[in-house]
């Protein structure tokens, strides 16, 4: 610009001096002071003017310069590019004020110019844009597109621009305007966007407020969970309507302190329903770090609560019969222990339940369950809960109460609501149950103890002839510990080989001949001598243990049945007791198959005698089991048949051999009544093809008896005890040397 200044400038000097030159050389003598003065008056207006143009040129220039610069500037500031496209010749001028995407070609024939570097997905539209404006449609042109980088990546862009110039047809020759980096913006806006979206989806509601808890905006669940829209909360109160407003207070100021606040909260649907929510309040900062807004997350979580509250009930109550159950019981009565609450408690069960369950079904007894529950319910009040422990067990537990008065009448309540009969299914029912009672601290310190004693009590109370309560006493927890002492017996016994097998024969009633015998257990121990099966046969029953001591038996009396005819002295069957817990054993037959191969005893010298409630137990189970062991060629006994419940439908299916009689009936028939019974069990049998045995036989009179009844066979003192396997020899050798001929047992393998 300086060098153009100084052309200038020598040129209007120039001028004026040739300008001035034919004035000296007109009149150089006489006119000369005048000429000169002239020529240099001129000159110098030639100058002045010279210079003058020169200054004005300069302030245009600089004036020039700096809207340049401020343009430059202005561009800069905005992260602008300035474009100018002369569409008439396909030049295209760039100004380069951000780093370029790419290094565009300054001059382009392509339509739109720079076409190639145009994402491929927005080209379509771009060019549409561009041609609308051309063609005069839009006032200008404005297009948002990615545009390629110089890495190779595409970067967004604003482009803006107008046609300038057009030629006399109309048609666009120039176009100019600005093309912005809008990367970080459309990041921002692209984020933006995704936080909008998740809010307006997430299944949570949100609520923001500002610092005074004024709602500024609200997402889609919001409105799902609490029914009311955005309009109507917006700008207004946040509103907790079960809650009054020191509530929010409240939050505030945990807000203020800890920065967070969770907790459930109960609230009103718009429809007026109440729903309960987890809600968590957090604060928002700005840059500064200034709390500027709370956000209220919140879900609906009543169907959750509802689902925990009935997993709950259903935790802790009985399903049968809906009472709080054994697991609510048992922290009940901790909860009193550990508060040293004075408190008794009773525990009850039905003293015939089993009976019904066998004969009547597992159905029948659970209605009466059903029914019992209802009517106790009614007759327990708040302070004597009422829980079923289980099966047919009941407790009662009375709080802040030992006063004996209250507790026996409650006790003798009990026991008259329980003999109301019951009328289930066409059944009348006539149920009795037996009460143990416990007080707390008195008999007992601890939960465990106290339930044991009140078990032990009940107990008592059925022995005593049940129908009744007991309160434990001290002598009570003696044979408490004396069964725990037979228990462990049993167990050394079991180790030691203590169990032994006695013999009672089974005689022919018409021939008096021996056609078998019944194998029966011995507990002999070298301290206590002959442990009576009456007392150690219900605690193994309890325990378990009955299913050990019922295979030694089993192998013994195999053993021992073997060598008696491999010796010639015996040819009949041995009947063994099973008991219920053994005849349940899902592998009974394979440990039958299994000692019978070991003794190779052959299969139909083998009788099992099983009881009524051992059957009656799964009936359908039961024949199961049953025709498995008869097909083995195993007979099969019913034990003290008349002493359970069996039902004479099940009787009938049942695939028995032989039915026996149990002793207590053959006491009785000294009476009429007592042979007449006797008389229709042996019909019974007898139509359902069945052999029958009399237990128990002890006189000649009971003999005869049996004898007009077509008994067949008897089982007694009167013939012999039950003998140990040496004496049994005695008696098989007694019998051949006796009697000539051993009574051959007919249809053995039948
Ligand atoms: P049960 O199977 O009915 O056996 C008959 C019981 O009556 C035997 O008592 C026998 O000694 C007794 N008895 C037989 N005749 C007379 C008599 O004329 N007068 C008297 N007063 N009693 C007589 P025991 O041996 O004491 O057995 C009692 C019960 O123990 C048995 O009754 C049976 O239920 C059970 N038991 C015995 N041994 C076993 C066994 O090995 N396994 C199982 N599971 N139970 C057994
Ligand atoms: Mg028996
Ligand atoms: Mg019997």
């Amino acid at each position: 610009m300086n060098k153009n200044n100084n052309k200038i400038s020598k040129f209007a000097y120039l001028v004026a001096i040739f300008i001035s030159s034919p004035a000296l050389a007109l009149d150089w003598g006489s006119s000369m002071p005048y000429v000169l003065s002239s020529i240099l008056v001129f000159s110098f207006g030639v100058l002045l003017l010279a210079h003058l143009s020169i200054l004005k040129m300069r302030r245009y220039q600089n004036r020039l310069e700096q809207s340049e610069e401020r343009l430059r500037l202005s561009l800069w500031g905005s992260g602008d590019e300035l474009w100018d496209w002369n569409i008439a010749n396909g030049t295209l001028f760039r100004s380069s004020s951000w780093q370029n995407p790419v290094d565009l070609k300054p001059d382009t024939n392509q339509f739109p110019p720079n076409r190639d570097n145009i994402h491929p997905y927005d080209l379509e539209r771009v060019t549409e844009q561009l041609y609308q404006h051309l063609a005069g449609e839009t006032p200008f042109f404005e297009a948002t597109y990615r545009i390629r980088a110089a890495d190779g990546g595409w970067v967004w862009v604003l482009d803006r621009g107008k046609v300038v110039s057009t030629d006399i047809d109309g048609v666009a020759t120039r176009m100019t305007g600005t093309l912005k980096n809008i990367q970080l913006l459309k990041h921002t806006e692209e984020r933006l966007e995704l936080f909008a979206r998740c809010l307006e989806n997430i299944s949570d509601a949100v609520v923001i407020c500002d610092t005074n808890f004024t709602v500024l905006e609200v997402n889609q669940s919001f409105s799902e969970i609490t029914g009311k829209s955005r309009e109507q909360v917006i700008k207004k109160p946040f509103d907790l309507a079960m809650y009054p407003s020191r509530f929010l207070q409240e939050i505030g100021l945990a807000l203020q302190n800890h920065g967070s606040w969770q907790g459930e909260i109960k609230d009103q649907r718009q429809n007026g329903e109440i729903y309960q929510a987890e809600l968590n309040f957090d604060i928002v900062r700005d840059d500064h770090g200034l709390l500027t807004q709370y956000v209220a997350v919140f879900s609906d979580i009543s169907e959750r609560k509802r689902r925990e509250a009935e997993l709950s009930r259903l935790a802790n109550s009985d399903t049968l019969t809906g009472l709080p159950n054994r697991a609510v019981f048992s922290s009940e009565l901790s909860r009193l222990v550990e508060r040293e609450v004075r408190h008794a408690l009773l525990v009850f069960d039905l003293d015939n339940f089993k009976k019904i369950n066998d004969s009547l079904g597992h159905q029948l007894g659970d209605t009466l369950l059903i029914k019992l529950a209802e009517r106790l319910s009614q007759l327990t009040r708040q302070k004597e809960r009422l829980y079923r422990l289980g099966g047919d067990e009941f407790a009662i537990l009375l709080e802040n109460t030992n006063d004996i008065h209250t507790i026996t009448s409650l006790a003798k309540e009990l026991i008259k609501q329980i003999n109301q009969p019951f009328f289930i299914h066409q059944h009348e029912l006539a149920v009795t149950s037996s009460i143990g009672i416990v007080l707390y601290p008195e008999d007992g310190k601890d939960p465990e103890a106290l339930l044991r004693n009140a078990d032990t009590a009940m107990y008592h109370a059925k022995n005593d002839g049940a129908n009744r309560y007991l309160f434990f006493n001290d002598s009570m927890n003696k044979l408490a510990v004396k069964r725990l002492q037979l228990e462990n017996l049993i167990r050394h016994g079991l180790k030691e080989d203590y169990f032994t097998v006695y013999y009672q024969p089974k005689m022919d009633i018409l021939s008096g001949q021996l056609v078998g015998m019944e194998a029966l257990v011995r507990f002999i121990t070298p301290k206590r001598g002959l442990i009576s099966p009456a007392s150690f046969i219900p605690v193994s029953e309890e325990t378990g243990q009955i299913v050990e001591i019922g295979e030694v038996v089993l192998r013994k009396a195999c053993r021992d049945v073997k060598r008696w005819i491999d010796q010639g002295l015996f040819h009949g069957r041995v009947a063994v007791n099973l008991s219920v817990k053994q005849f349940m054993l899902p592998y009974l037959c394979e440990q039958i198959d299994d000692v019978l191969q070991e003794s190779e005893l052959p299969s139909y010298h083998l009788e099992l005698e099983i009881t009524e409630g051992t059957v009656m137990q799964s009936p359908k189970m039961a024949i199961d089991t049953m025709k498995k062991l008869r097909a083995r060629g195993i007979h099969l006994a019913m034990d003290d048949f008349g002493t359970g419940y069996s039902s004479l439908a099940y009787l009938k299916q049942f695939p028995l051999n032989t039915l026996k009689i149990d002793k207590a009936f053959i006491d009785d028939m000294n009476t009429a009544r007592g042979r007449n019974m006797v008389d229709t069990i042996v019909t019974i049998a007898h139509n359902l093809s069945l052999t029958v045995v009399a237990e128990g036989v002890e006189q000649a009179e009971q003999l005869q008896q049996l004898k007009q009844l077509r008994c067949e066979i008897i089982q007694g003192y009167y013939y012999s005890k039950p003998l140990s396997a040496a004496d049994f020899t005695q008696f098989l050798l007694d019998q051949k040397h006796s009697k000539p001929k051993l009574a051959a047992v007919p249809n053995l393998i039948s």
